[in-house]
């Protein structure tokens, strides 16, 4: 499979969930949902976290924390998990399709002026395969237009930037902590920012404006996060840097077995000033027919790989062709010749050579 669950030590979690069958404090805040979010606060360095169920209430929340006018437009990627576009589009707002870098494939920050309108309110750029953004110049576009900037940052848990926390950019930053994520929490989520006010207003969002027995003060959903997915997050928090480390040595051997491949475009994950996850190893062919036969002769060996991100979003038949006409050169491309390959901790270095040697056979073609 192109991922693996990262789990604990059974006994480990087994020992540690155990004293909920004495308190009977499942979920609203307990004591491991407080526990977790302050664990996070000191290992992603950002000021706030506010957990959430997912990863994609965690963008719809604070999307909607935002209080932007119904029909405003949002400055967004297409090349990305369907989430983003859809948090956009559930809060009423309409989606501006911005083409992407062939390098890094993040939003190419030279076209989002272009695309400002005065209705205009925001810019949600995806730190895609835990690529970062240009986030020097969105912050100094959206400064001078004054846009908020929300950064869908699911690819992106514990990296850094310039010495500082990824969820530190931006006005909020949204990460995703589910089952198949570097780090989960089974299913789960986080929005992490700066403002102070913020953290009420996700709070109330989260937890239907409740906010004392007889106290309602605004209109929420249900978005919280249960004990049990905290516990689980407390335990996979321990075992997240050799997580990470074992990634990077898969990774490194991918690179080592492809980097004299003609034609096959490698991820770049030595990026001046950055920390990086290893989250994915995705490589882009010279066309779409070698991606697809190699996608197809992986999974004849039972090996599975994904087209991470194809279709893009704005071709997705639930926008029934709105957006088909728009110019994208770049992120459709990319869409069509790109593949996600298996990358997980405990991988084995012969099942890299075998998935190695299938990219090779079908690159010379
Ligand atoms: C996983 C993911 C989401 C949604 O997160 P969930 O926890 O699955 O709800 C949103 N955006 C991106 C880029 C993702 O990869």
């Amino acid at each position: 499979m192109v991922t693996r669950s990262s789990m604990p030590p059974y006994e480990e979690f087994v020992e540690r969930i155990k004293p909920l069958w004495d308190t009977r404090w499942l979920t609203n805040m307990g004591k491991y949902h407080d526990e977790l979010e302050q664990a996070l606060k000191d290992y992603l360095q950002v000021p706030y976290v506010s957990l959430m169920v997912n990863g994609h209430m965690a963008l719809e929340m604070v999307i909607q924390a935002m209080n932007f006018p119904e029909g405003s437009e949002v400055i967004t990627t297409p090349f990305t998990f369907v989430s983003t576009t859809h948090a956009i589009v559930r809060n009423r707002l309409e989606p501006v399709f911005c083409d992407i870098k062939p390098e890094d494939y993040t939003i190419d920050e030279e076209q989002i002026e272009s695309l400002i309108t005065e209705k205009t309110v925001a810019i949600v750029p995806v730190h895609v395969y835990g690529n970062i953004c240009n986030v020097e110049q969105i912050r100094e576009i959206a400064y001078r237009y004054g846009l908020k900037v929300i950064y869908d940052a699911c690819h992106a848990f514990g990296e850094a930037y310039q010495g500082k926390g990824i969820g530190t950019f931006g006005d909020a930053s949204v990460f995703s902590f589910h089952a198949t994520k570097v780090y989960n929490t089974i299913e789960g989520g986080a929005v992490t920012f700066s403002d102070e006010a913020l953290y009420e207003k996700l709070y109330n969002l989260k937890n239907f404006g409740i906010r004392g027995e007889e106290w309602v003060v605004s209109v929420g959903a249900n978005a919280k996060m249960n004990e049990f997915s905290a516990i689980m997050g407390l335990c996979n928090l321990s075992g997240i840097s050799q997580n990470i480390r074992l990634r990077k040595e898969k990774a490194e051997r991918y690179q080592s077995l492809l980097c004299d491949v003609h034609g096959l475009k490698l991820p770049k994950f030595e990026i001046g000033g950055a920390v990086r996850n290893y989250g994915y190893f995705p490589v882009q062919f010279a066309d779409g027919k070698t991606r697809d036969r190699v996608y197809d002769d992986l999974r004849r060996h039972n090996i599975f790989s994904r087209k991470y991100f194809y279709p893009l979003t704005s071709e997705a038949s639930c926008f029934k062709r709105k957006y088909t006409g728009l110019a994208l050169p770049n992120a459709r491309k990319v869409s069509e010749s790109i593949l996600v390959l298996p990358l997980y901790p405990e991988l084995g270095d012969g099942d890299i050579g075998r998935i190695a040697e299938i990219v090779r056979e079908f690159v010379g073609m």
